[in-house]
């Protein structure tokens, strides 16, 4: 007999219940990925992420060949490939990890449609792509499906227990007929950042491995510390499910420590987003709390956009973090906070308008992650101080106060040491005209009560 494992956001060997339940409930497994037209139409297939896959699927291949099997990747609708496979194989079970966005939920609604004539079962498996499955930890009272608080929800979720790691498989036997489209590979993509990080399940792991015994300890002190860049990086591993969130939580908390409880409360705000999307999957596109705001548009509004996305609206933090994105496809968490802030209350240009950059670009794009986020900047989100403000300046001179990370992406203020580089305004006129970057697109107290007159603050 043979099932099928549908990889989606969990492209690893390693702790994988989906696969672990197929090897050890039929003699042969088929491990499938489908290279959905959908995703990409949806405008998901960002450069950056296409390649990061193309990565991993090609890891999680040569780590099946090594067990003596393959992987098997098609192309086109998920659903009609899933149906052609179990056609071929005869399979009598699909095994699929549950996730939390529309398109997740719909693809297992048509799985489960497409197969119920073909007396092939479908498996969804929990805790998977999240730590703890949406839907089990929720606040007590009739009808509450959901955390809408971080701190009570990482409360109750520090309480649930993890479940121990599934070792990697040894041996997986493949059925030998279903044929496979050829694996992508990273130099087919147009338009990837320079400098892009590696992916696949191999390079996650030795990056977990080294983090944990040298970047987690310091990580309470030293994750906000822009210059520093000493947060994990594992966020894209995490994204594409290379890295188990179970895993992670479970040998996190065996280094111990004030870092290691710091990082594990990071990877708690993960699952946290993610039970809110899957509870109200239309935060994804509209506000969670609805602040009836009536964002800038026009010319104005999109030339400060177009300015805010090249880094060059004049507040060299901000330009920093936004060429740190170009550059990367990933940016420091600080600076995602303190960009999106500035978009959104500084400039007063929608959320939606920043996520979907973010989006384009990021390596880690996700859309729980990102979308709720970009909502709890906003204050339209379950941020509990919907209108708080992030002052550019003071946020460089705290979390960079050399300076070192704006003269590091900003090199045309390279010139400029110490934290004056953080107000080139301030420089005698002489010496400001050397330097060929822009003026700031608004005073701050400017910003500020537009944004306090449109929420009707004062
Ligand atoms: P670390 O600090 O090492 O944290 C470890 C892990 O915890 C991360 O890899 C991530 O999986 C999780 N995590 C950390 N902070 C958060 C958070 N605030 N929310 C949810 N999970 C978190 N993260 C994404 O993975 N994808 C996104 O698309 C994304 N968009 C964001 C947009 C905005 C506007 C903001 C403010 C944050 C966004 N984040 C997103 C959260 C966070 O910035 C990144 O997860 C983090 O910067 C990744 O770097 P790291 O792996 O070094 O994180």
């Amino acid at each position: 007999s043979v099932s099928v494992v549908l990889f989606t956001s969990d492209l690893r060997l390693h702790d994988h219940p989906p696969l672990h339940a197929a090897l050890a409930s039929t003699d042969e497994v088929l491990p499938l990925f489908v290279l959905d037209d959908a995703v990409e139409a949806a405008g998901f297939g960002a450069p950056n992420r296409r390649a990061f896959l193309a990565d991993c699927l090609r890891d999680l291949d040569a780590g099946l060949r090594e067990r003596g099997g393959r992987l098997v990747v098609r192309e086109g609708d998920v659903v009609e490939e899933v149906g052609r496979i179990v056609a071929e194989t005869g399979a009598d079970a699909v095994h699929i990890a549950a996730d939390v966005s529309a398109f997740a939920h719909r693809r297992e609604e048509r799985l489960r449609e497409a197969l119920t004539s073909t007396g092939c079962e479908l498996r969804v498996h929990d805790a998977v792509v999240t730590a703890v499955a949406p839907g089990v930890v929720v606040p007590s009272g009739v009808g509450r499906d959901h955390f809408s608080v971080f701190t009570p929800y990482f409360r109750r979720w520090s309480g649930e227990g993890i479940r121990t790691p599934f070792q990697a498989p040894r041996a997986v036997r493949v059925p030998e007929g279903p044929g496979s489209a050829p694996l992508p590979s990273r130099s087919g993509v147009q338009g990837i950042s320079p400098g892009l990080a590696e992916g696949g399940e191999t390079e996650g792991r030795r990056l977990f491995t080294a983090w944990r015994s040298q970047g987690v300890s310091a990580y309470e002190d030293r994750h906000d510390d822009l210059a520093g860049d000493a947060t994990s990086r594992l966020s894209p591993h995490i994204h594409f499910g290379t890295l188990s969130p179970a895993e992670l939580v479970g040998r996190s908390r065996a280094v111990g420590g004030p870092g290691a409880e710091a990082f594990v409360r990071q990877l708690c705000w993960r699952d946290f987003h993610h039970q809110v999307l899957a509870a109200r999957p239309a935060a994804a596109r509209s506000d969670y709390r609805p602040r009836h705001d009536r964002w800038r548009t026009g010319r104005s509004a999109s030339d400060d956009t177009a300015a805010w996305k090249e880094g060059r609206t004049g507040y060299p933090v901000v330009d920093a973090a936004m060429r740190q994105l170009l550059y990367e496809g990933w940016m420091h968490n600080r600076g995602r906070l303190l960009t999106a802030s500035f978009l959104t209350k500084t400039l007063y240009v929608d959320w939606r308008t920043g996520a979907r950059h973010f989006l384009d670009l990021l390596v880690d794009g996700d859309i729980a992650n990102n979308q709720l986020n970009w909502q709890w900047v906003a204050g339209t989100g379950t941020d509990t101080r919907p209108n708080r403000v992030l002052n550019p300046v003071i946020q460089a001179k705290r979390y960079d106060p050399e300076g070192a990370y704006v003269r590091r992406w900003v090199p045309e203020l390279a010139g400029i040491s110490g934290s004056a580089v953080h107000e080139p305004w301030k420089l005698p006129k002489a010496e400001r005209s050397r330097y060929d970057y822009p003026e700031p697109l608004v005073g701050l107290s400017e910003g500020l009560a537009r944004f306090k007159k449109a929420r009707e603050l004062d």
